[in-house]
């Protein structure tokens, strides 16, 4: 079995909840084993701290005159370019606050020309699928390096203007997208792409400006920053010309008596009406602060010692089938997903929290389309029919091999050579 690749001095920022007591049914006491990052992640205790810090000065942004709201106006402004520096953003990017990756991508597709078709692969993530107006879905490719050519073919016979949109990592089963490539194809074409960061943002540096990817959606929960704040970077011009995705205080420039002309702003203000989260903004930007400042290549090899430690035990398991799309040996982040025979999903995750006292997902992940293919597809590798519900394993910084271990113990229970 892999083990933790040693790592002399690797400093892991630290999460809050590492060693939360879980009580079982049957009274014993167990550390609780977190395994679904992919959800939403524990809080980075910088970013605890940095909330803390500016809870006493907390007022209005944008909106008084006192020291309390000057600061806080100071700190959302500056939280609003390190956040765009965290993603590699070009100098007339515009950074605009949401409240998570879902609400990034909907005001993108409010803010579509008219006209525009957006391009995505059918395996997305419902919020990256369903908030679209015209679309062309492509169907899954058998590779990742086919994905380049496929969308290349497509853009060739689209005459309308295209965005196109990806997601950096599958929320099922971690497989990273080849988006630099996909982005030269996009532009060769005369098109824009997107890339939904929710998943990668968290294990891997993004740079629009190398990528030269035009916008990028993450959430904040999914980067240890959880207070309700995600955000939508990307072309300015786009954003500019839309209707503002919220109507409201602070889009507006002026208004006329009876509110019947109204001037809105340009930039972010035009998408930000109404009093902002000022501190979901800082804990964002403090998490981005942390991960900037991060070994990350050395953050990448941990996490990918216990992602091999995970799948490679899940293949020793009968009756176990891990989900891809890709090849085996296909670059991914933390994420595993599996299914076992003749048990579902839903039972799998209630054995390992009930005897085990580990934290996972079960279900479809919010990417119906997806998930029964590959069901449908693990079910004729194994030869075997497994349920209609997977399971998904995700990893973060508080992950240990301990945790991993207790995970493929707990299942080995429910397999096949196992039960009586
Ligand atoms: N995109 C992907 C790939 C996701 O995994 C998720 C959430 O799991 C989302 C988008 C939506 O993120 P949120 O729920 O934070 O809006």
């Amino acid at each position: 079995m892999t083990t933790i690749a040693a790592v002399p001095d690797l400093f892991v920022p630290q999460v809050l909840g590492e060693h939360l007591p879980v009580r079982l049914p049957d009274g014993r006491e167990v550390g609780y084993a977190n395994l679904d990052y992919a959800a939403t992640a524990p809080c980075l205790a910088t970013v605890a701290a940095a909330v803390n810090d500016l809870l006493p000065w907390y007022a209005g942004v944008h909106r008084g005159v006192g020291e309390a709201s000057h600061r806080c106006t100071r700190a959302y402004e500056q939280a609003r370019a390190t956040v765009g520096d965290f993603v590699g953003a070009r100098p007339d990017d515009e950074v605009v606050f949401t409240r998570n990756t879902t609400d990034a991508l909907n005001l993108l597709a409010r803010a579509l020309p008219p006209g525009t078709v957006t391009v995505l692969w059918d395996g997305e993530h419902h919020a990256n699928l369903l908030p679209w107006g015209r679309t062309l879905r492509l169907p899954a490719p058998a590779s990742a390096e086919e994905a380049p050519a496929q969308l290349a073919a497509a853009l060739a016979r689209l005459s309308d203007p295209a965005l196109v949109t990806v997601t950096g990592a599958s929320n099922v089963t971690g497989e990273v997208w080849p988006v630099a490539e996909l982005a030269a194809v996009a532009h060769r074409h005369g098109a824009r792409i997107a890339l939904d960061a929710a998943q990668l943002a968290a294990h891997r540096p993004i740079s629009l400006r190398e990528s030269t990817v035009d916008y990028v959606a993450l959430s904040g929960h999914k980067m240890y920053a959880p207070f309700g704040c995600g955000v939508l970077i990307g072309r300015s011009d786009w954003l500019d010309e839309a209707p503002p995705y919220l109507a409201g205080g602070g889009a507006t420039a002026a208004v006329s008596e009876h509110g019947r002309r109204v001037r809105w702003h340009t930039g972010p203000a035009r998408h930000e009406a109404g009093t902002p989260n000022l501190l979901g903004a800082v804990a964002l930007a403090a998490a981005c602060t942390e991960l900037a400042g991060a070994d990350r290549a050395a953050l990448d090899r941990r996490e990918q010692a216990l992602v091999d430690r995970l799948r490679s035990g899940l293949s020793r398991l009968p009756g176990v089938a891990e989900l891809r799309q890709f090849t085996a040996g296909h670059d991914r982040v933390g994420i595993v997903s599996f299914a076992v025979t003749g048990v579902a999903g839903g039972d799998v995750s209630a054995h390992l929290a009930g005897r085990y006292g580990i934290g996972v997902r079960d279900g479809l992940f919010c990417a119906h389309p997806l998930v029964h293919r590959l069901l449908d597809e693990a079910s004729a590798r194994l030869e075997r029919p497994l349920g209609d519900t997977a399971v998904r394993a995700s990893i973060g910084l508080g992950t240990t091999t301990e945790h991993v271990d207790r995970l493929l113990t707990g299942l080995a229970d429910l397999t096949p050579a196992r039960r009586p």
